[in-house]
């Protein structure tokens, strides 16, 4: 089963599909692939798989992306197929974070992924985090506060809603929402099977 976080970037999704993994054995996060630079702590193969923009392209040339786009800076993200494909074939369910675009366009692509827009309490809130990481240039900050007010409004096409206003809650009612999920798989499985 596919599962997909998305909302802003800020919003706290990054963490909590890491919460949620760390609770359940049987999901795994799709480690992407991005052409941005490599923050500070973040290892090549565990946050992302870092590749130069000629990789990248190779990559969508050869069809190896599920989904890719192209964020803010020009830089790219995408996820392999071959990463959800590893986490399937253990048995796991999987679970992708994606900024809106992508989170789209996997629902078009898998119709029965489950789909979980995680929003800030306040856009004071995300500006403040986003500030407070300081990773980014102020340049970039800019950008991607324009584009989550652009992604606030569109948190209505996905299944479900859920603030982070306090992380364990928020994990909490994202394991609520993937039990149902594969509690429904299982009960429509047994069904079939009768
Ligand atoms: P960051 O640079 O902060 O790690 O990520 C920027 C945005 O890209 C975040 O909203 C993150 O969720 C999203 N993102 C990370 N990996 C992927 C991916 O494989 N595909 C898409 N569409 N978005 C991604």
């Amino acid at each position: 089963r596919l599962f997909v976080v998305t909302g802003p970037s800020g919003a706290g999704k990054g963490t909590q599909a890491r919460r949620l993994v760390e609770r359940r054995r049987d999901l795994a996060v799709a480690v992407s692939a991005t052409t941005r630079p490599r923050r500070p702590g973040e290892e090549d193969g565990r946050d992302y798989h870092f590749l130069s923009e000629a990789e990248f392209q190779h990559r969508v040339d050869t069809g190896d992306f599920l989904e890719h786009v192209d964020y803010v800076s020009g830089h790219r993200y995408g996820t392999l197929r071959a990463e959800v494909e590893r986490i399937f074939g253990s048995g796991r369910s999987c679970v992708l974070e994606l900024e809106t675009q992508g989170a789209k366009e996997v629902q078009a692509t898998a119709s029965d992924a489950v789909t979980v827009f995680v929003r800030p309490p306040s856009f004071a809130e995300l500006e403040r985090r986003l500030r407070e990481r300081a990773t980014e240039s102020a340049g970039e900050i800019g950008e991607r506060l324009a584009l989550a007010r652009h992604q606030a409004g569109e948190a209505g096409d996905f299944d479900h809603v859920v603030t982070n206003d306090d992380v364990e809650r928020a994990v909490g009612e994202i394991e609520a929402i993937v039990d149902r999920a594969l509690s429904r798989r299982s009960a429509a499985g047994k069904l079939r099977a009768t």
